[in-house]
């Protein structure tokens, strides 16, 4: 019953997002100015137009200048061609493979105006993409990132005057100036340099970011590769950023902010107080180094990030490899305020869970990030659960619980 409702609303779902793809494709379609495609390396050299912000002319090129400027002054000497051509050109180390991964943001769904500062915005849209390179022990390469976004968001957001300032003018208090701010700051800390990308106006504001990762050939961490007796270890803590998302909730209903996203025009302001209780969720970290140092030391047996809850992707994990699981509620590093439905189950932590042979000898962290023991893999059988959670009161199984891409 359970799982035909959940059918149900999956289909139901899906209707309801092809409806709306297909309604703001109406809407794109009948706006006066249709968005020319605007790939960053083309359009710098655009035909001149005299035209406002979002509809093709000199307020997009302003913008994609801006971009790019901004862009390449994180990418110097780390790539072969950047912005400014048809294509960028990457060059791979000899030896390594590719890993590429691609990861959708979209406003009312990963996010919210009224909520998050368009500083996370950006930092999270890129650390979702560096954290499954994470996963699989690869190195940044280079980014690639297309926004869709409502002309309001190219605009300043600071008073009604500067609303009527120019491109230029306009620039460093806009929306889209702050979500680069905190983007460009995770691609600088782990040496990303955005090599591209592509903008349109759109009725939803959505993100799009584009990871192309190296890994040295046949390295890299699959999610397959896990066998009974391997021990499971996360890094990091659990539940920070369910408990900084369910704070930030409480923040926002206190302000009368509701989630709609018409309340994007009233921005929440975050008590500076709450910055540290709200930064896992706002500022979550990739595990870059950490998987990289599992990739060096041929530490990890199967890995995969955890974007979507511990019980789901530990579900994932052993689906692909064929295996089941036994997890330590009371080893879990729950992280300080949150649940142990939080850590099971709240997602968007991206710290890594990874299995190891009995015999790898971990060290307590890696790069000031710590290592916790919370179960074992174990061969699966018909008459125990996929994954048993051994509590104080007994064992459980741990049914998947975490995020639904279409739930
Ligand atoms: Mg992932």
């Amino acid at each position: 019953m359970k799982s035909a409702a959940r059918e149900l609303n999956r289909k139901s779902a899906l209707g309801e997002m092809v409806r709306n793809l297909h309604r703001v494709g109406c809407i794109i379609r009948a706006c006066r100015h249709t968005p020319a495609r605007l790939s960053y390396p083309q359009e710098m050299r655009a035909t001149k137009r005299k035209s406002q912000v979002g509809s093709g002319g000199e307020g997009e090129r302003a913008l994609l200048a801006q971009i790019r400027s901004r862009a390449g002054q994180s990418s110097q000497g780390r790539l072969r061609l950047g912005i400014g051509d048809d294509c960028a050109l990457l060059r791979p180390r000899a030896g390594e493979e590719l890993a590429v991964t691609t990861d959708l943001s979209i406003s009312g769904r990963h996010f919210r105006l009224g909520w998050h500062p368009p500083e996370s915005v950006g930092h999270r849209t890129l650390a979702r993409g560096l954290s499954d390179l994470a996963a699989m022990g690869a190195r940044p390469v280079a980014a690639f990132l297309s926004l869709g976004l409502p002309s309001e968001l190219t605009r300043s957001t600071r008073g009604r005057k500067s609303k009527s300032k120019s491109w230029p003018n306009s620039w460093p208090n806009s929306w889209i100036a702050r979500f680069l701010d905190g983007l460009l700051s995770l691609a600088e800390a782990h040496a990303t340099p955005l090599a591209g990308g592509d903008l349109s106006e759109s009725p939803l504001a959505m993100a799009d970011i584009v990871l192309i990762g190296a890994v040295p050939r046949g390295k890299a961490l699959l999610r397959s590769g896990a066998h009974p007796g391997d021990l499971l270890y996360v890094t990091g803590s659990l539940g920070g950023s369910a408990c900084g998302l369910a704070r930030l909730a409480e923040l926002a209903s206190a302000a009368g902010l509701t989630e709609c996203e018409s309340d994007r025009k009233r921005s929440l302001k975050i008590p500076a107080k709450a910055e540290a209780e709200l930064a896992p969720h706002l500022y979550p970290q990739p595990r870059i180094a950490q998987g990289r140092w599992l990739v060096r030391h041929s530490a990890a047996t199967a890995a995969l990030d955890l974007s979507d809850g511990l019980s789901t992707d530990l579900a994932h994990l052993c689906e692909e490899s064929h295996v089941a699981a036994e997890v330590d509620a009371g080893a879990l590093p729950i992280h300080p305020g949150a649940t142990l439905a939080q850590a099971l189950h709240g997602g968007e932590d991206y710290e890594l869970l990874f299995t190891a042979a009995p015999s790898t000898r971990l060290p307590k962290s890696i790069a000031g990030v710590p290592l916790t023991k919370i179960g074992h893999i174990v061969r699966p059988r018909s008459n125990r659960p996929q994954i048993a959670l051994h509590t104080a009161n007994g064992s459980q199984a741990l049914e998947p619980q975490g995020w639904e891409h279409f739930s």
